[in-house]
């Protein structure tokens, strides 16, 4: 396969990532399946996406026929099946090991031979979710950065199994859809969350330390360091569950206690502060 037979991809989970990565699909001219648990997840993404891209029309980026062609191209559905019509499946859903290889076993039986996987996990093995389906050589991390349609890094993660051919299609295809690949190894956290995520933890614990305000965090790095948001906004945009899904895989997979979540985190988690998507994490959204 050549990165020009590509022309209809699945996206698995329609949250916060899955949702930006089927609107820059299908605003490049690609037929995108979007599956998701509930369709009222699915008519959310699909909201967002509307939303999204009337900005752009806005901005005299796009047209309003651009937008609506790319709506067109947006199918949904709450089954996996979805996928067998696809050439590449990329995997968006919540950041569990136990929930991605479940995905990955059924894509593997349902899909034809030739479909090309990957994962948009932030941290989890790339070779362990690979080894799920049956089909290693083609697997490739595809780690988009968040939001997806305007950051132009994706990380790109070979697994032990990956092949060259598979690897280099995909880094054409980030190229076709307007982004810069950088290739990196399969390391727990590979090379953005393992430098981000110890910063946004150690912010969290000066904060429960504290030794500043959340305001005055944020306001630290911003003001002294040009970091274009502060690391708790930045953590609250991610998502806190997400930032500690990643702590814990970094945790356990590189065993090294610096990596060890902030236990204010933890417990910001578990009261259901999960940042801007649940209206509540460092900051209120409620509003
Ligand atoms: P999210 O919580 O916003 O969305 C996850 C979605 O997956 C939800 O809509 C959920 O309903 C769906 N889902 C869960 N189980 C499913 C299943 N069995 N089948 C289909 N859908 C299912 O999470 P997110 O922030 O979009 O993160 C998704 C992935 O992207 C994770 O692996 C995360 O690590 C990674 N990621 C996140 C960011 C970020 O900034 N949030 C950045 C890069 C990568």
């Amino acid at each position: 396969m050549t990165v020009d037979d590509i022309k209809r991809v699945t996206v698995i989970g329609t949250g916060t990532m899955g949702n930006g990565i089927a609107q820059v699909f299908a605003t490049k001219g690609y037929d995108v399946d979007m599956v998701d648990i509930k369709q009222e997840f699915l008519d959310r993404a699909v909201a967002m996406i509307t939303k999204s891209l009337d900005r752009m029309v806005k901005k005299e980026k796009i047209s309003e026929d651009d937008k609506k062609s790319a709506l067109d191209r947006l199918h949904t559905g709450t089954d996996l099946a979805a996928a067998k019509n696809s050439q590449l499946v990329i995997e968006a859903v919540t950041e569990n090991l136990d929930i991605k290889l479940d995905i990955f076993k059924k894509l593997a039986e349902l899909c034809p031979p030739d479909t090309i996987f990957a994962s948009n996990t932030s941290s989890l093995p790339i070779t362990q979710l690979a080894a799920a389906t049956k089909r290693p050589a083609q697997f490739v991390g595809m780690h988009f950065m968040n939001p997806v349609p305007m950051m132009k890094l994706i990380e790109l993660i070979r697994g032990i199994a990956t092949t060259d051919d598979s690897f280099n299609l995909i880094k054409d295809l980030s190229v076709k859809l307007g982004k810069i690949p950088v290739e990196v190894n399969d390391f727990p956290g590979f090379i953005a969350n393992r430098i981000l995520m110890p910063m946004i933890n150690e912010a969290v614990f000066a904060h429960m330390e504290g030794v500043g305000t959340v305001e005055a965090i944020d306001e630290v790095m911003k003001l002294g360091m040009a970091h274009p948001m502060g690391p708790l906004t930045l953590a609250d945009f991610i998502g806190l569950d997400v930032c500690l899904a990643i702590l814990e895989v970094m945790h356990d997979g590189l065993g090294d206690p610096k990596y060890r979540p902030c236990p204010l985190l933890k417990k910001m988690v578990q009261a259901g502060y999960l940042g801007r998507k649940s209206g509540r994490g460092f900051y209120d959204y409620s509003s």
